[in-house]
């Protein structure tokens, strides 16, 4: 079945109890056992699984064609229950410009357990043969990248981490399954930070992991998730599967405005640099032709006048939304490096915008005004 029938059907069913056809949303945390001391109906307690949360599991699982999924408390909890599935010493290699709150999971977290991370330009391949080592044990991706919307081929480094006896793991918040399916292209595992583009509505914080394959490194993910227990409510999920639902549409309107805003910028005279894997000449144009469906509703632009212009601009913005974050309806406008913090390589006349689902004329206009001066 094709994504949009996947999204609305996948983890469906009318309630046997009422014959709800949303399903209602479960917040006991307890379930009762028959008299044999079984538990027919497969639930006991909710830290370990819960109705809602075994619904948008196997959502995500069929969307993005994996075997098994766990969903969390955020994108955060998700990726670093992927980190803790591996064991001391084993080494991973990331993106150098991979989301900071990965790297400093990475750097500051998992370091303290003694898994090694070498941080590569994951779209020079050359640069990660060299940084495998015997002990490498995955690698991570990213793409698009934050905030220059680097693409990296999946498929070629799947390979590469294939070659070496490593597993590749993808963080596939900024596409989707709608945008691109990276299990499809040779990855072991995806990573979402489902606070984004899946919650869509800026309202819910989640994470969900996806396998490929039920054995292998997933039944450490799981008993992270479950022993751990940095699980989503029941609410939570709830709110998720039903933003799910509409995600293949929203995600259409997302790349559809961010190609004609990008189109704009690209051809103001203030804005020096435009950052969008949808436009022609972009360094990861081609690539990004071949492994996703569209190109995303993220782009990135370098306003001339330093970082005051790029404040400048973003101070006058009266449509757009001065915040952080990404994948909302409503459209935000952000100075990368003022987040960054000090280690940020991001250029000072930056700013991010997360194209929403506005009018694309009335962001282009209100982009406009805000450019002059
Ligand atoms: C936001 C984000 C995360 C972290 O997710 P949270 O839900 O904020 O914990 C991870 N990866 C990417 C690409 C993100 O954009």
């Amino acid at each position: 079945m094709e994504i949009e029938t996947r999204a609305i059907r996948g983890g469906d069913s009318v309630d046997p109890a009422t014959g709800a056809v949303s399903s209602p949303i479960h917040l006991s945390t307890t379930f009762e056992r028959a008299p044999d001391g079984s538990y027919p109906q497969g639930y006991i307690y909710s830290r370990t699984d819960n109705p809602n949360r075994a619904a948008l599991e196997e959502c995500l699982r069929d969307m993005e064609g994996g075997e098994s999924a766990a969903a969390f408390s955020s994108g955060m909890a998700g990726i670093t229950a992927v980190f803790q599935a591996l064991s001391a010493g084993d080494h991973v290699v990331a993106p150098r410009d991979v989301y900071h709150g990965t790297a400093r999971v990475l750097r500051g977290v998992m370091s303290r357990w003694n898994l090694d991370a070498t941080f590569v330009d994951m779209t020079d391949l050359d640069l990660l043969r060299k940084a495998m080592r015997p002990s490498t044990r995955m690698v991570f991706v990213e793409t698009p990248s934050n905030p220059l919307l680097k693409i990296t081929d999946i498929a070629a480094v799947a390979q590469i981490a294939h070659e070496q006896g490593a597993l590749c793991v993808c963080d596939n918040t900024r596409a989707t399954p709608v945008l691109q399916r990276p299990l499809d292209l040779g990855a072991d595992i995806v990573a979402h930070s489902s606070t984004k583009y899946l919650g869509g509505h800026g309202d819910v914080t989640g994470g969900v992991v996806v396998a490929a394959q039920s054995d292998g490194l997933f039944p450490n993910v799981r008993q992270v998730q479950q022993d751990a227990g940095s699980v989503p409510s029941p609410f939570d999920c709830w709110l998720l599967l039903r933003s799910i639902r509409t995600l293949p549409y929203r995600m259409r309107a997302h790349c559809e405005n961010a190609a004609k805003v990008a189109a704009f910028l690209a051809s103001h005279p203030k804005v020096l640099e435009v950052f969008y894997p949808g436009l022609p000449g972009q360094p990861g144009h081609e690539v990004a032709r071949s492994q996703m469906a569209m190109f995303g509703g993220m782009l990135s632009v370098r306003i001339s006048g330093g970082r005051d212009g790029a404040f400048g601009v973003a101070s006058r913005t009266r449509l757009l939304t001065r915040a952080t974050s990404l994948g909302s309806c409503e459209s935000l406008i952000e100075h990368r490096a003022s987040i960054e913090g000090s280690a940020s390589e991001t250029p000072d006349d930056l700013l991010r915008v997360s194209v929403g689902l506005e009018n694309a004329d009335d962001l282009v206009a209100d982009l406009g005004q805000a450019l002059e001066v």
